[in-house]
């Protein structure tokens, strides 16, 4: 079993014991932000015709070639086509057929001038006028081909792709309600520790309440997964091991908090190694050092510590890329920015530290980053008030105002280019 070995070793770790869970199929709005299980074809070619995208009046272009303001050339209006319409007549010379925008071109149509630069010698340009035209228009001009959008039978959607809304709108149109993605897991959220009351209770004396178990549900939750908060369990290690027993066959992946150091009363370690295969027990970041992670029956359990931020950070860091990969998405890594410290930090560590900031952009472009005052690990207001993680790679010394630090987005998706 490693000793302590730093994020990337245990974020890549944990990725490896996990994969993407079996397929289910959704409808189209359910699917949006979710991830393609198989490629998708369209049925129809899309748009199923060519259609206009103006306005304006169909042609034949050859006959407006000499076109000119000193030599119009004028066409006399047989016929008019609508959206949802259809006009199968010919068009003779010295003819032409007014067409509304999202109307099938006619066959005997090559070409849509605008409506606007047309003149209406007489009538009111609805079938029965004469109209002119002053300017030559190229083959095909204004007009939306059919197929420009997919072919039928062509993959409009690859498997692996991240639904947007666009793409709900794009696979609509290819005739495709419902998607294949990988199911979300069933994340089981245990909290330990004899302290713990539930929220809904007044602390007594040496009683706190349980507020881990909700951060770490909603974090499972922005991640994609469904949560599902258990009864708090004493700091036990026969307790913890029969309800970590029963959690592994109830959920996809158990997720613990508390009870991960090397207290008299910190039982996470024991009982998975008790139960299963223990993979890690350290790792070099900061909050947060003390991050268990095992595998029980076949099913990931990760011990996160106590301390909220600890707890936050592991999560974020290492359980969200793997509850990610449980539902085929490709990209793990939060995107980080550069910006320049707005303040000297002290700190130096051969811990990686994540320091709870406040990013913002200034007017010229650049980005600055403000470190909350409070680094402590035990608090979650510090977090719900920041916008990212400054980071500081161990080893390295403190760093002064104007230092350029990167700063991981915490609420900006995996797939984003920044
Ligand atoms: P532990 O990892 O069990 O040593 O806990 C570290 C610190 O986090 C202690 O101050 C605990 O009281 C606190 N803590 C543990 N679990 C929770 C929880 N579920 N909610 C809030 N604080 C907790
Ligand atoms: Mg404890």
């Amino acid at each position: 079993m490693a000793e302590m070995i730093s994020l990337e070793e245990a974020r890549d770790l944990v990725l490896s014991r996990v994969e993407a869970l079996d397929v289910e199929t959704v409808g189209l709005l359910e699917a949006v932000g979710r991830v393609a299980a198989a490629d998708l074809k369209s049925d129809i070619d899309v748009s199923p015709f060519a259609h206009s995208a103006m306005d304006g009046f169909a042609v034949h272009a050859a006959e407006l070639e000499a076109a000119s303001p000193k030599q119009p050339v004028e066409l006399d209006v047989i016929a008019e086509v609508a959206a949802g319409e259809t006009y199968d007549g010919p068009i003779a010379a010295g003819q032409c057929v007014r067409i509304m925008t999202g109307a099938p071109l006619p066959d005997a149509a090559d070409a849509v001038v605008k409506y606007e630069i047309v003149d209406v010698v007489s009538g009111d340009g609805k079938p029965g006028s004469r109209v002119a035209f002053t300017a030559a228009t190229k083959l095909r001009s204004n007009i939306r081909e059919a197929g420009e959008e997919a072919k039928a039978g062509e993959t409009v959607v690859s498997r692996g792709e991240v639904l947007g809304s666009a793409g709900a709108g794009f696979l609509a149109g290819c005739g495709i309600v419902e998607v294949p993605v990988h199911r979300r897991p069933r994340v089981g959220i245990i909290s330990i520790g004899s302290e713990l009351v539930d929220p809904t209770d007044l602390p007594t004396p040496g009683k706190i309440r349980n507020s881990n178990s909700y951060a770490l549900a909603a974090c499972a939750q922005a991640a994609g997964a469904i949560p599902e908060i258990l009864p708090i369990v004493a700091d036990d290690e026969d307790a913890l091991a029969a309800v970590v027993a029963q959690a592994v066959k109830d959920y996809d992946f158990v997720v613990t908090s508390g009870g991960a150091s090397n207290g008299d009363f910190d039982f996470i370690k024991p009982v998975v190694e008790r139960l299963g295969e223990l993979l890690i027990t350290t790792v070099n970041m900061r909050p947060g050092k003390a991050q268990t992670f095992g595998v029980v029956e076949g099913t990931p359990v990760f011990g996160l510590p106590g301390n909220p931020a600890a707890a936050y950070c592991g999560f974020e860091m290492i359980i969200r890329p793997a509850l990610r990969k449980m539902q085929g998405y490709s990209s793990f890594v939060r995107p980080s920015v550069m910006a320049k410290l707005a303040a000297d930090t002290k700190k130096s560590d051969k811990r990686r530290l994540f320091l709870r900031s406040t990013l913002r952009k200034e007017a010229d472009g650049t980005y600055v980053v403000e470190p909350a005052k409070n680094q402590s690990s035990g608090l979650f207001g510090v977090i719900q008030r920041s916008n990212c993680m400054a980071v500081l790679p161990e080893g390295e010394g403190g760093r002064t105002k104007g230092d350029l630090v990167e700063c991981v987005l915490l609420d900006v998706a995996e797939e984003t280019v920044i």
